[in-house]
């Protein structure tokens, strides 16, 4: 046992590293030299303990040298392989790599951020309220009355009973029919200029089917001061349509009917799918109807106490999941609400 012999291994070993060219011949370089029972190195630092004890520290920190650096050796060569192994014995960096599955807002939360940025770029300010309403709110300051007819086109879900008029008002508690009470709820709590939107849940005592559901999401928009004209109302809209169609679109305004807004209107904009042809989508009218607008009835301006004598304006409500159906050209509004993935990741904006 000499310091000679260590350094004849040291060779041995960087012939038998050279001459490795698969990780099962670098495997078999490791167990030939480093294995803790037959391997060559450990035998030479067993045979150290019958060597002169006036050699055994040098030889012992020569031979712990080798091991160390056998070992790196073979690190690093293990690891050269690794990276430019072929497809039998590493990785095949080349192949595809496998999709992370992504998770993404839902199909509505992006239609009705849509619809918010498009108003905040207008200098709009997004506000929300309350989903259990009363019925001040939600029909009486809105002029609707207990006995006006317009409350029989919302079928309503109370939670507490009607109370008669002229009783009722803000006893009776409600699921909100329409987003329209957050026109009152500002107005109450603002002077004018006043110039939000308010998007939210809503609820009808409506069947689950292609085209009805008894929750949707609407936004409301109320915009108020002085000289406010329907042609402020008509350039707001369009301007939206087209922003959120992201192309230029014929509109209409068909005369309509709101209580609380007068004169009403309903926006249309030519179908997409046939051109203003008339195909299924659009019932074969050519139009789409996106939603209702008006100037807002001076009985409105009166409930919160705005001066209706010197201050305008207009108002406008429109379902998300109806503009969600005509942007993805959609034709069953139970789609949104199954979650089924399939086609929750057709879409995307
Ligand atoms: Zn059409």
């Amino acid at each position: 046992m000499a310091a000679s012999s260590i350094e004849d291994l040291s060779r041995q070993f960087r012939a038998a590293l050279d001459a490795a060219s698969s990780p099962a011949d670098l495997k078999a370089v490791r167990d030939d030299f480093l294995s803790r029972k037959q391997g060559r190195v450990t035998a030479l630092v067993k045979s150290i303990a019958t060597a002169p004890p006036e050699e055994r520290r040098a030889l012992g920190s020569l031979a712990n040298a080798l091991k160390q650096d056998i070992e790196e050796a073979l690190d690093a060569r293990d690891a050269v392989m690794l990276a430019t192994a072929g497809p039998k014995d590493a990785v095949d960096v080349s192949l595809p790599a496998r999709r992370p599955w992504v998770g993404r807002r839902h199909p509505l939360t992006q239609v009705r951020e849509r619809v918010e940025d498009i108003f905040m770029a207008m200098g709009y300010q997004v506000i929300v309220g309350p989903e259990i309403e009363d019925d001040w709110h939600n029909f009486e300051a809105l002029n609707m009355p207990a006995s006006h007819p317009a409350r029989d086109m919302q079928d309503t879900l109370y939670l507490s009973a009607p109370v008669p008029a002229p009783d009722n008002g803000r006893a009776a508690t409600l699921l909100r029919t329409h987003t329209s009470g957050m026109q009152i709820r500002y107005m109450e709590a603002h002077d004018p200029p006043v110039r939000i939107i308010a998007p939210g849940r809503v609820y009808r005592r409506d069947n689950f089917d292609a085209t009805h559901t008894p929750m949707f999401t609407q936004v409301e928009g109320l915009v108020v001061d002085e000289h406010i004209s329907l042609g402020d109302l008509k350039g707001t809209l369009n301007a939206f349509a087209e922003e959120f169609f992201d192309a230029k679109v014929t509109t209409r305004f068909r005369p309509s009917f709101f209580p609380y807004t007068e004169p009403s209107a309903e926006l249309d904009v030519e179908c997409q799918g046939c051109s203003g042809r008339g195909c299924g989508l659009c019932k074969h009218t050519g139009w789409i109807e996106i939603l209702g607008c008006g100037m807002v009835h001076p009985a409105v301006f009166e409930a919160v106490g705005y001066d209706a004598n010197r201050y305008t304006g207009f108002a406008f409500g429109m379902g998300i999941e109806r503009l969600a159906l005509r942007l993805y050209g959609v034709d069953d509004i139970r789609m949104f609400y199954e979650n089924d993935l399939r086609f929750l990741e057709q879409i995307a904006l």
